[in-house]
């Protein structure tokens, strides 16, 4: 039985499509009190949130964006729920998957508490992941369609901008767990003289927003560097190496 600690957020509006995502976050704030006043704060200024996000001299009521998440996990693993989830709740900004946007209209957001890149990307606690696991087999017994292949991480759908859950979040035990994915990798990688263009289908036949154009562009190295946050966290640097290229069609294959 999952307890949730109800804290009401206002910040929502109508969803204009079914679920089919969940998308997770790392809150990247100083503690968990923080994040949730941010994600429930209908006006929030700067002068509120003070942090490495925002230079010193960021006048106090400059307004910040709105923001929201239907629940929030914390470090001792108890998980908050602001927003039903019938409800588009705004967490993932400007991004896309499978060639759509507007994420939000089709995801169940989870923000887990951790202060991320910018507090020196701390461990998350097994406690804390426990309860993200037992959320999200919550969540699918509510949503038929979701399940493994469906979860996704911020920094997936918008590889440009966010690099949240965070290299250090820990995809495999979830995958361990049945709730989210994790390839087997091929021992060689695919027989291509044009690992460009396999890695750019690869990518896309698993959801990521790149174009076949052939060459590297920047996209295709924000998404690549996308994927090894999440698959190999141990590099990121975005090239084109044997390993990624094995995780990746090794991936592909499952979505194929
Ligand atoms: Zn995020």
């Amino acid at each position: 039985m999952t307890r949730y600690i109800e804290r009401p957020s206002p910040n929502f509006d109508a969803r204009t499509r079914p679920i089919d995502l969940v998308v997770l976050h790392y809150t990247g704030m100083q503690d968990a009190e923080t994040a949730l006043a941010r994600l429930t704060d209908p006006a929030p200024v700067a002068g509120r949130y003070p942090g490495p996000w925002q230079s010193e001299d960021a006048p106090a009521d400059a307004p910040l964006p709105t923001v929201s998440a239907h629940y929030v996990v914390d470090e001792q693993g108890e998980i908050y729920s602001l927003v039903p989830e019938e409800h588009r709740a705004w967490h993932a900004g400007a991004s896309s998957w499978e060639g759509e946007g507007d994420i939000n209209a089709r995801a169940i957001g989870v923000e887990i508490v951790n202060g991320g890149h910018e507090f020196g990307l701390p461990d998350f606690p097994d406690a804390q992941i426990e309860a993200v696991i037992r959320l999200l087999r919550n969540i699918f017994a509510r949503w038929p369609e979701l399940g493994p292949k469906r979860v996704v991480g911020h920094s997936d759908v918008a590889p440009a901008r966010k690099v949240d859950p965070g290299e250090r979040f820990p995809w495999k035990k979830l995958a361990d767990a049945g709730v989210a994915i994790w390839p087997a990798p091929l021992d060689t990688p695919p027989d291509s003289d044009d690992p460009i263009s396999e890695v750019q289908q690869h990518l896309a036949i698993i959801g990521y927003g790149v174009k076949q154009s052939g060459f590297m562009d920047a996209e295709t190295k924000m998404a690549l560097i996308a994927f090894q946050r999440r698959f190999r966290g141990s590099d990121v640097s975005g090239a084109i190496d044997d390993e990624t290229r094995c995780l990746l069609a090794a991936l592909a294959r499952q979505f194929a």
